[in-house]
């Protein structure tokens, strides 16, 4: 079975498109690394004809900073069928007054705020390969 492709944005300077890139990487090199892998957003968006190959056609899960959805939007628009997406700005709804952290590094209530997204997204990659199977 191929892996689901897990796509964060690529927001920089700010602790949203930062917590969405850690999302991912987490996801994809510790908690789920033979479920599924990163893709990344600015190869899928210039055309790289390999990052497109990874996508056309497969699940995907796009992790977002925002409600521009750069990713759910471009892998889309590349042929990625997505499954489901996330912002982290609404993770951060649910988290009001607590201070995540900048553009370049999470706070301890940060990472907690990332592991939880991990863990629903965990959970929804589950529940696609279950469909899938
Ligand atoms: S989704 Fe928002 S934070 Fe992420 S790259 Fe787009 S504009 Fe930036």
């Amino acid at each position: 079975m191929s892996k689901i492709k897990v796509i964060p944005c690529s927001g920089i300077g700010k602790v949203f498109g930062l917590m969405s890139r850690e999302s991912a990487l987490k996801i994809t090199n510790e908690l789920k690394p033979n479920e599924t892998e990163i893709v990344c957003l600015g190869h899928i968006v210039t055309g790289d004809a390999d990052a497109k190959e990874k996508i056309e056609g497969y699940s995907c899960i796009t992790i977002d900073g925002c409600p521009k959805l750069c990713a759910a939007k471009n892998v889309a628009i590349a042929g990625g069928i997505v499954k489901a997406q996330y912002r982290t700005v609404d993770e951060m709804r649910n988290h009001k007054g607590l201070d995540a952290g900048t553009g370049t590094a999470l706070t301890e209530d940060g990472w907690k705020i990332v592991d939880e997204l991990c863990e629903k997204v965990c959970l929804k990659a589950d529940e696609i390969l279950k469909e899938a199977e």
